[in-house]
């Protein structure tokens, strides 16, 4: 079956064509700037990149545009876009309706609809990509893959707040979760390389990126994570905050120049995090060279250790909750080739039976998976790069049949 995977932003659209069930990628592309001056799209055929740049003033002539270029001799994979059976779409929130991905109905469209107040800035987007490639596609199935869906197996004393118990029933104010989709496959894939029934795996993920996120996962199923009601929450991040007392936003507001909901709004997502710490730069291995030049006294190495230190306190938090973990999973950018970051994350837990080696550490960069532990180290750690595009082409193979 040939599964089209659609990432609908609100300006960008990205897309991957899968063959299933091999898994293997047909054609690949982005659509950027919709509805602004400079729109274009990228389209990948395996080696071959085409870059198109034409007028794209919405997401329907994003779509068509696709639906061309996957066609046809000259840039195409397919003969004819009634080749395609199924399309799965990321879907960022599915609130607290659904624990998988789910065939797209009535039912599902309204509960996207209703979780728009929720994720305000994706949920929109993800809509107009479904209506849309329905338009385009009245006959083909569709399935809608929860970013959500992963971490509603949290126990209620986890994904509580301790807030008045009126502020969850009222406004659905919970922890939610996020990255459950590269959660879900990492968590799949260390039971393949355990060579254990996932049934039967603890785990603590970490998806560390831009955004970044851990989990864990006992028997297969997420019973915690550190991403909350929404995205800011947890980890420190490229740009955002990750957790804080909630008291500085009151203080900072009392100070003129946060005084509105979006200064601070701003300052949280866009400007804190290990932008806001170093001063430098979101991108670790621009903190990384600026730490190597201006030394370890520097704010860049300072936003290193902290993002570092809060990664290894999450590892000691999930080790407690989950009691007994078979291994500690990375992935995402940083998770799967910051050497540094993995080391400092996981210095001093030689006590715990977490045993890094550091040559073996070295050498999983790029996109490679493997063990990066010593052999007698009691839990394992992987690194397994994530491939949730991959993950929603399986969902959506499996729920279009
Ligand atoms: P996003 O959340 O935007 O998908 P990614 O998963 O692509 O982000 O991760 C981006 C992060 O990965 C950046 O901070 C980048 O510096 C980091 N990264 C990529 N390659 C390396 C590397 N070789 N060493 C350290 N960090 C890296």
């Amino acid at each position: 079956m040939i599964v089209l995977v659609i990432n609908c932003g609100s300006s960008s659209i990205k897309y991957q064509l899968y063959d299933m069930p091999s898994k293997i990628v047909l054609a690949k592309g982005l659509v950027e700037k919709i509805g602004e001056n400079g729109s274009s799209l990228t389209h990948r055929r395996g080696e071959e990149k085409f870059e198109i740049n034409q007028p794209i003033p919405n997401h329907k002539t994003g779509i068509e545009l696709i639906l061309t270029n996957i066609v046809g001799s000259e840039r195409g994979v397919i003969a004819s876009v009634k080749e395609i059976g199924a399309v799965g779409h990321r879907i960022v929130h599915g609130g607290e309706r659904y624990s998988a991905a789910m065939r797209i109905d009535q039912d599902v469209l309204s509960c996207i609809e209703d979780c728009c107040d929720l994720a305000p800035l994706h949920n929109p987007p993800n809509l107009i990509g479904i209506q849309e490639c329905r338009n385009a596609l009245p006959d083909v199935p569709m399935v809608a893959v929860f970013d959500t869906a992963f971490h509603q197996t949290l126990p209620r004393e986890a994904f509580l707040y301790p807030l008045p118990y009126g502020a969850y029933e009222r406004y659905r104010i919970r922890k939610y979760g996020f990255h459950g989709t590269s959660h879900a496959f990492v968590a799949n894939r260390a039971a393949s390389i355990l060579g254990k029934p996932e049934q039967t795996v603890n785990l603590i993920t970490c998806h560390l990126g831009n955004g970044s996120s851990m989990a864990a996962v006992r028997g297969g199923k997420s019973v915690d994570t550190s991403m909350g009601f929404t995205p800011l929450a947890g980890l420190m991040m490229g740009t955002r905050s990750g957790d804080i007392d909630p008291a500085i936003i009151p203080f900072l507001m009392s100070k003129p120049e946060y005084a509105k909901v979006s200064d601070v709004d701003r300052v949280l997502n866009k400007k804190s995090g290990l932008l806001g710490i170093s001063g430098v730069s979101n991108d670790m291995r621009d903190l990384q060279e600026a730490a190597t030049r201006e030394g370890s006294d520097s704010r860049a190495a300072l936003a290193i250790n902290m993002f570092c230190y809060r990664v290894k306190s999450y590892i000691g938090q999930y080790l407690a909750v989950l009691g007994r973990v078979d291994a500690i999973c990375f992935m995402g950018g940083i998770g799967e080739n910051g050497v540094l970051a993995r080391e400092k994350s996981l210095s001093g837990l030689d006590n715990f039976g977490i045993i890094l080696d550091r040559e073996k550490n070295k050498e999983m960069v790029r996109g490679k998976e493997g063990e990066i532990s010593v052999p007698g180290s009691k839990v394992k750690i992987l690194v397994i790069p994530t491939d949730e595009e991959g993950w929603i082409a399986v969902e959506t193979f499996h729920r279009a049949q």
